[in-house]
């Protein structure tokens, strides 16, 4: 038995590791690498295997950074299945097609530079016939249905919470009458979180695969980031600014939403129309409808009251999918709260409100999710101004600001409980650390041997373990 980890390994994006049991290889996510586009275009164009020699392929959850290179593993060859939950798949079929869409559309632009400088032309990642052929792949499985994709392992998806379908995989392995518990965590959510179910762990557990995206840091309470979200509010409506959320359009921009219609619910929200301005959001919110299996019970008691009110929508909130309906919010005089991806300004429409009212001093831009290293809105966080948006610069005059306690990431305190509660019974060997930046990844490793733990890994890229 052996895992090797191929992604997500000291950085945040590119989830993917690859399981040999019994001489079959199972791939843990086929995540999408994203960083400095030349350096982040190789690394998922160039797979470190022969896609032909995977046999099967199991996906924890539907975020971009875990599904959105199966297109590509596809395209090299890859004809198995994919399993994962029935949301995690329907989530997949909008984003793996947007995913195709932005990879064509970017090369598109580079193309049209390089042929008036005579070089020659890129070819991109993925194109949708490739997307579609990946949903062709999947296979779904309901939580804490047992399933075994390969002689020797036998698999079941517990609850993440981190978004919708997100599921923590558990792996029993076999080889030569050796049996083993790999617990790989996907993402992990937080308790309480709107929406989802909680987070759930896997008893007697030989192995853990973790992430540690939050290992250095804690969020701040629920009852703060509602205070700040209120404050937001509040001064632009009396200021007239706008208050721009760059969002994540799966998971987060459904929880603000949530979150808003709460506020609205019990009179505390003044009176300002908010627009939720993505069209894959808006499709991402239709999948969430469709998905009550996932749901907490607050949210089916949401559902089940007949007083026909909507979780997902309220009367002052506009869903906005057309083109013209975008630019029409470029023109609006009232304050306005204005949710938009991507959720860390690399793309999308986010990148027009920003260019329209970043120079806005009555205007917020207000952070509401993780944003990675390089990325514009980062820089926008860490103060950097003027930065450059669709190749001019702009000053950044308008407010910036951030809430944590939206985050759809465990912070320390509830990845070292998860961890924890994975060991009890005092059966983990070793715990592999993946998906965050050094920094948190050492802290949160310093943090779980102090508790107990022992053999915790920090896997580099493409470094080898035997199990
Ligand atoms: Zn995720």
């Amino acid at each position: 038995m052996q895992l090797q980890f191929w992604g997500a390994a000291r950085t945040v994006t590119g989830s993917m590791h690859l399981l040999e049991v019994n001489g079959h290889r199972v791939l843990l996510d086929c995540g999408l690498y994203q960083g400095r586009r030349k350096e982040a275009f190789a690394i998922n164009r160039d797979l470190p295997f022969d896609a032909r020699s995977i046999d099967a392929v199991i996906l924890s959850h539907a975020h971009i950074d875990h599904s959105g290179n199966l297109p590509t593993l596809v395209k090299n060859g890859y004809s198995g299945h994919i399993y994962a939950t029935s949301a995690t798949r329907d989530l997949c079929a909008h984003m793996l097609l947007d995913s195709a869409h932005i990879q064509e559309s970017d090369v598109r632009y580079v193309n049209r530079k390089r042929q008036a400088q005579g070089k020659a032309l890129f070819e991109p990642l993925y194109e949708q016939p490739d997307a579609v052929e990946a949903l062709r792949c999947f296979r779904t499985v309901d939580f804490e249905r047992p399933f075994s994709p390969v002689p020797g392992v036998t698999v079941h998806f517990i609850n993440a919470g981190h978004i919708l379908g997100a599921a923590s995989v558990v792996l029993d392995l076999e080889e030569d009458g050796r049996h083993e518990r790999l617990v790989f965590s996907g993402d992990i959510g937080r308790n309480g979180q709107p929406i989802l179910r909680d987070p759930e762990v896997a008893s007697d557990v030989d192995y853990m695969i973790i992430e540690s995206t939050y290992g250095d840091r804690l969020h701040e309470g629920s009852g703060e980031a509602r205070q700040k979200l209120e404050a937001c509010i509040e001064t632009i409506s009396s200021s007239g600014g706008k208050l721009i959320i760059p969002s994540f359009a799966v998971g987060r921009t459904q929880e603000l939403v949530y979150r808003l219609n709460e506020l609205w619910e019990t009179g505390q929200l003044p009176t300002v129309d908010i627009y939720v301005d993505s069209p894959l959001a808006v499709k991402a919110t239709d999948v969430f409808r469709l998905h009550p299996e996932c749901y907490d019970q607050d949210m089916l008691d949401a559902l089940m009251r007949d007083d026909d009110k909507d979780p997902l929508g309220f009367r002052n909130l506009t869903y906005v999918r057309e083109v013209e309906g975008s630019m029409r919010l470029n023109t609006l005089e009232t304050p306005a709260v204005i949710i938009s991806a991507s959720g860390m300004c690399e793309g999308g429409r986010i990148l027009h409100h920003l260019k329209n009212h970043a120079d806005e001093p009555n205007s917020i831009i207000l952070f509401v999710g993780f944003q990675a290293e390089g990325t514009l809105g980062r820089r926008i966080l860490e103060g950097e101004s003027p930065v450059r948006i669709f190749g001019e610069e702009h000053e950044i005059r308008a407010r910036v600001d951030k809430i944590n306690g939206y985050s759809a990431h465990a912070d320390r305190d509830e990845l070292l409980d998860w961890a924890l509660r994975t060991h009890r019974g005092g059966k983990l060997r070793r715990s592999f650390l993946v998906h965050g930046e050094p920094q948190p990844m050492f802290a949160f490793s310093a943090a779980l041997r102090e508790a107990g733990l022992q053999h915790v890994e920090v896997p580099e890229r493409g470094q080898i373990f035997d199990l």
